[in-house]
């Protein structure tokens, strides 16, 4: 275990804050974050993590939250609307109300799914991602120092725990490694000696959960998963942006003729090959039977140049999904993002075969659902292949959206003749 004793200790005295009427406006229909300019007035400075009560200029009281000093977001929300004691217990009403909404994920079954959404469930600047018995926490602000030690010691009552591991962002991870937090520390239980095996949807994944991209593995597209694991049967399947093998490894379970992933990182690439692997071996019946049929090959390459070679050299493929990392995190790159979706749209229909599928997704917060798939569309129909039988998915289950800067996840499903 490791040792949370020497945190700083939660201020007694909480910092009142005044702020203007947008601002106000904005709390009162539910927004979690407090910006710097709307600030009025402070009755003190803070250190990260004081509790912050905000008040509007009759001084009504209307959220308390997490003051962060660094942050252009000063304030993040913890509670609207009426004044609550922010204690342990709170957190544990929280971090139970969670596991509670994500109950039905056991079902399918599955046990890699993200348990805590950050503000959207309530805990603003904190994800916390659960791989089976292994919980990684995601800490976004310095504002959780103080608060890190109640949540660790309540996370075992909520579900089964074996091991905490500790991931900080890269604004965080000093403020952080000041207490002997490093990126990837373990807080409690054992020590890894490899990836972190998981279940969904009944297949097997394992996950770097230390160096691991975001946490380790991007719970969030498993329905889309699931959709072309239904679509893949027979077809020559290309994954493009295929980190550890997600849709490639429902493909083969689905029965496809053969799997392509291509993704620049050559380690990403042995981890889609081993968790092809893995579930050779572990998986039963037909589903085991796809997965051994299905012939997967690796392209450790550029996806931009990559795609453009296959289609130079006539390739094409009957089912072709495109994942890319998100291209817009603030609004001045959003056209530059729309440019890329064009682009890489065109792209991939270049190896699209005749009557194939088209799955295209977007994790850029910024370029906005209708906006994606009106670039998708378009960049289609100027190719001379316009899409048709669009479908369009969100947010699943496990990452509930309650503002709208939660949503960044979009993904358009559809045929191309
Ligand atoms: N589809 C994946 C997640 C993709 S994450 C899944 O379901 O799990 C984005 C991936 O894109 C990363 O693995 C990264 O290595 C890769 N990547 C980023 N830029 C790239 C580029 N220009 N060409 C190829 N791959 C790239």
């Amino acid at each position: 275990m490791h040792d949370l004793d020497h945190l700083p200790r939660p201020a007694d005295k909480r910092i009142a804050i005044r702020v203007k009427p947008a601002a106000a406006r904005a709390l009162r229909g539910g927004h979690p974050w407090l910006f710097a300019g709307a600030i009025r007035h402070q009755s003190r400075e803070g250190q990260p993590g004081d509790l912050a009560v905000i008040f509007d200029a009759k001084k009504r009281f209307l959220a308390v939250g997490l003051y962060d000093p660094a942050s252009p977001i000063r304030v993040r929300v913890l509670q609207h609307g009426q004044p609550a004691p922010i204690n342990q217990d709170w957190f544990a009403k929280h971090l139970h109300a969670a596991a509670d909404h994500r109950a039905p994920l056991h079902d399918q079954p599955t046990t890699g799914y993200r348990l805590v959404y950050g503000a959207n469930d309530y805990l603003p600047g904190l994800v916390i991602d659960r791989y089976a018995a292994t919980l990684v926490l995601k800490l976004y602000t310095a504002a959780w120092l103080p608060h890190l030690r109640a949540i660790v010691e309540e996370l075992p009552g909520v579900l089964p725990v074996e091991r905490l591991v500790l991931r900080t962002s890269r604004g965080a991870a000093r403020a952080f490694a000041e207490y002997g937090l490093a990126d990837g520390a373990i807080l409690s239980g054992p020590p890894l000696t490899g990836p972190v095996e998981f279940v969904e949807h009944g297949l097997r994944f394992a996950a770097d959960v230390v160096q691991g991209h975001k946490t380790g593995f991007f719970f969030d597209q498993r329905d889309n998963r699931a959709r072309v694991r239904q679509l893949a049967a027979g077809r020559r399947v290309l994954d493009v942006f295929a980190y550890s093998g997600g849709f490639s490894v429902y493909a083969a379970a689905g029965g496809a003729a053969t799997v392509t992933s291509m993704d620049s990182s050559a380690p990403a690439l042995a981890s889609a090959e081993a968790n092809l692997a893995l579930n050779r071996r572990c998986a039963t019946g037909q589903t085991r039977a796809n997965l051994r049929a299905a012939h997967h090959i690796t392209l450790a390459e550029d996806a931009f140049d990559c795609l453009d070679r296959l289609h130079a050299a006539g390739t094409t493929f009957d089912l072709v999904i495109v994942d890319p990392p998100a291209f817009a995190k603030r609004a001045a790159e959003v056209k530059r993002a729309r440019t890329a979706y064009a682009r890489l749209t065109r792209l991939a229909l270049g190896v699209l075969a005749a009557d194939g599928v088209l799955v295209m997704a977007s994790c850029s917060s910024r370029v906005t659902p209708d906006a994606f798939v009106e670039t998708v569309t378009d960049a289609a129909r100027a190719a001379g292949r316009p899409l048709t039988d669009i479908t369009r998915s969100g947010h699943p289950l496990d990452h509930p959206v309650r503002f709208p800067e939660g949503e960044y996840l979009q993904c358009l499903f559809a045929t191309v003749r």
